[in-house]
């Protein structure tokens, strides 16, 4: 079956034709006929560009105003005889969509329905920059495709099977039954895909181990993986908190933000810019939100870009010897995301001083995988390492056809805590 994936934000709209079905995906042989995006929507000079393997990138430029236009345009172009994959629109069987916040309404993947609208509605006030374009590109695409089933996939899915003494923050109970104020976690697709392909490359069974996946890009985060399910993850109410990340600060003394708007007669606002755009290993090296010059520029001997890079490794380090402890032990650890995928320097410093743990690196093996999936552990060691090159528009496709054959993933609905 082909699946058109669709991530939907508020100016643009990327895109995929997958081609996958049970068969394919249980031998990780889906394949992935074409991507792309529209960008700028809303501009005079919207950007549409086609990538199909082994063809040179198509692109084209016009004035998209909405979502709609921009989807429709995009099939256009994917049936076109030219530039396009398709013969005609009608091949695509089902669609998938990316949906930042399920809240605690969604603990698996749905097929979209009114009542299914209405939730993901009801969850816009938790990620009111995410949920409301990621339905703008629903409400699009099933005007342009009503015939075949629409298909939500969200990324805080995932993490629902966390139970309460993991997911509540410590502050009066009550905010936690009036505001759903909680940790939800995020990147919950791309944890479930590098889980269970790591665990497939392992030749274990995905339900059967402890497992730390490490997401590592221009946003990161850790999960726990106990058998199949995740205990705890590091990205919170908000994508804010945990790691170290490109622009964000990650964990810190929430203390800072009064002192910062009495001390420093900041606004709410500009505390809140400052933490989630200003900070990280950009606000820390005053160089770069990208590990490619934060590497760079230590390796020159610029200071600020070194304890940046320190402090970005320290705190995997950190998270990686907590969620061990949380589980009770870990089998394998899988590093991910564009950091976690082609850098060496990183994976290495993170894994540095974990071989009482039974982490032990293969140095040489580490230092020559850029951008590939492989073990980069030691054979001797008790723990695995691996890379796992994340793949979240292949989760959502094999989503798309787990809901429709009514299988999904075996996890259970969330614990409830009753007042
Ligand atoms: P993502 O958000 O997953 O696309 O990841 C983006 C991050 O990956 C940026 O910080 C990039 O600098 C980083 N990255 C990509 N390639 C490399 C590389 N070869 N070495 C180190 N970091 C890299």
């Amino acid at each position: 079956m082909k699946i058109l994936v669709l991530n939907s934000g508020s100016s643009s709209v990327k895109f995929q034709v997958i081609e996958t079905d049970l068969e394919r995906m249980n031998a990780h042989q889906d394949q992935t006929l074409a991507t792309g995006l529209v960008e700028k929507i809303g501009l005079s000079d919207s950007r549409l560009v086609l990538k199909v393997p082994d063809r040179k990138a198509y692109t084209d430029y016009r004035e998209i105003l909405e979502h709609r236009a921009a989807i429709d345009w995009v099939l256009r172009i994917l049936a076109d005889p030219e530039v396009g994959i398709l013969g005609e629109v009608a091949e695509v069987g089902a669609v998938g969509h990316r949906v930042v916040h399920g809240g605690e309404a969604f603990a698996s993947s749905v097929i979209i329905t009114p009542d299914v609208v209405q939730q993901i509605e009801d969850c816009s006030v938790l990620a009111p920059l995410h949920n409301p374009p990621n339905l703008r590109g629903y409400y699009a695409a099933h005007a342009a495709l009503p015939d075949v089933p629409h298909i939500a996939v969200f990324d805080t899915a995932f993490h629902q099977t966390m139970a309460p003494h993991s997911f509540l923050y410590g502050i009066p109970f009550q905010l936690y039954t009036k505001h759903a104020l909680r940790k939800y976690g995020f990147h919950g697709t791309s944890h479930r895909y590098v889980a269970f392909r790591g665990s497939q490359i392992l030749g274990w069974e995905k339900d059967e181990k402890k497992l730390i996946t490490v997401h590592l890009g221009n946003g990161c985060s850790a999960a726990a993986i106990d058998r199949g399910k995740s205990v705890d993850t590091s990205m919170g109410f908000t994508p804010l908190e945990g790691l170290l990340m490109g622009t964000r600060s990650g964990d810190m003394d929430p203390a800072i933000v009064p002192w910062l708007m009495a001390m420093e007669e900041m606004t709410l606002h500009q505390v809140n810019t400052m933490m989630n755009k200003h900070s990280g290993l950009y606000g820390i090296s005053g160089v770069s939100s990208d590990m490619r010059e934060i590497i760079e520029a230590r390796a020159g001997g610029h200071q600020r870009a070194d304890v940046a890079f320190r402090m970005f490794c320290y705190r995997v380090k950190k998270y990686i010897g907590a969620y061990a402890a949380a589980m009770g032990g870990v089998d394998a650890v899988f590093f991910t995301g564009g950091i976690g995928e082609n850098s060496p320097e990183v994976r290495e410093w993170a894994l540095s001083g974990l071989e009482y743990m039974g982490i032990e690196l293969d140095r040489h093996i580490n230092d020559g995988l850029r951008g590939g999936e492989g073990e980069i552990s030691s054979d001797g060691s008790k723990v695995k390492a691996l890379v796992v090159p994340t793949n979240e528009e292949k989760t959502i496709a094999r989503d798309v056809v787990r809901v429709l054959n009514g299988i999904m993933p075996s996890w259970e609905p969330p614990e409830t805590v009753s007042p």
